[in-house]
């Protein structure tokens, strides 16, 4: 594929913006990516892995003469950073995001965009449990959406080259409104999260109880869960509290269905049991089918991907 930007910026240096980085040179969407991270530690992992073209000891420096910026940062540190590299960010450049709620990071950055600048919101759809700039792989986005979040007013031909761009990491685009993005992944990804640190959480108690029989013994379907209660906290509290109406009121649903399948429990209804799970199998089948996830056994999870 033929380079899309000559100089790409990554704000932040882990799991996306590295997966990011390697899936950019993979396709050669780019002349030269640089890349800052806040802290040494991450800017020496960063140097020594050979993540970015150059890593830069400030945001400022990463940003000058960038004709795309992407802040791949936590959801709550999204508006402190943009105001930071607002009056480095070059006329006619576009300044996008990777958070994975939409809303708070358009309210966040919006004040502080200067003009001259594009400001189109992004989020991919594909991550794994583990964070940091070691942790990326340029595989990570391909067949997995990428949604565009633009704002009112967007011009068409950033908007169409950061397509372009992110068609380029691997990833099938599509477009959404900010508030239709929360309620979506408050579905298919945050209130999921939630019950996994929930589940695990019940475990971890009863283990005090069981003398790590649960560890031992663990199931499938625990063991999945404990994968997904392992992802980053920081992220994750961001989330919760960035995305708390659409997150609360799916949430509210949750524990409706829980109690009606408690009471199928209590009352013996087996086949309310059986046609629900009936209903919940046929929509794995959709995801498998529509790509999504692999039917592999252990969902083809066995070990970090590389
Ligand atoms: P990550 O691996 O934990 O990396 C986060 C990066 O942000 C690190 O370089 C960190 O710097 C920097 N950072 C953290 N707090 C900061 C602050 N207060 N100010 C400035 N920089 C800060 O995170 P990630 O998984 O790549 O996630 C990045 C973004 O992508 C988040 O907004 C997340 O919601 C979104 N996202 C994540 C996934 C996923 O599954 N992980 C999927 C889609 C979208 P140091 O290393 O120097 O601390």
């Amino acid at each position: 594929m033929a380079q899309v930007y000559d100089r790409v910026a990554l704000i932040g240096l882990g799991l996306i913006a590295s997966s990011m980085f390697w899936a950019v040179k993979r396709a050669g969407l780019a002349g030269e990516v640089t890349g800052y991270a806040r802290s040494q530690a991450t800017r020496d992992s960063a140097r020594r892995i050979g993540l970015c073209d150059r890593v830069c000891d400030s945001a400022a420096e990463a940003v000058k003469d960038a004709d795309l910026v992407v802040l791949c940062v936590p959801v709550g540190a999204m508006g402190a950073v943009a105001a930071e590299i607002a009056p480095q960010l070059k006329p006619g450049a576009t300044l996008s995001d990777v958070g994975s709620v939409k809303q708070a990071v358009i309210e966040a950055v919006a004040p502080h965009l200067p003009a001259g600048v594009h400001f189109i919101p992004a989020h991919p759809l594909a991550g794994t449990e583990h964070s940091g700039p070691e942790s990326g792989f340029a595989e990570l986005f391909d067949n997995r959406w990428c949604l565009l979040v633009p704002v009112p007013d967007t011009a068409a031909e950033p908007l169409a080259r950061l397509r372009t761009f992110w068609e380029g990491l691997g990833a099938n685009v599509d477009e959404m409104d900010p508030a239709h993005h929360d309620l979506v992944l408050a579905v298919t990804s945050h209130t999921p999260h939630l019950i996994a640190y929930t589940m695990v959480g019940v475990a971890d108690d009863l283990r005090r109880v069981t003398d790590s029989e649960v560890i031992k013994y663990s199931a499938a379907g625990f063991r999945d869960f404990t994968r997904i209660a392992a992802s980053d906290p920081t992220m994750w509290r961001d989330v919760f509290l960035t995305n708390k109406d659409a997150t609360l009121e799916i949430l509210g649903r949750f524990t409706e269905e829980l109690f009606a399948l408690q009471r199928a429990i209590r009352i013996g209804d087996g086949e309310k049991l059986f046609d629900y799970f009936t209903r919940t199998r046929a929509i794995r089948r959709s995801i498998i089918e529509a790509g999504q996830d692999t039917d592999a056994p252990d969902f083809g999870r066995i070990g970090p991907k590389k």
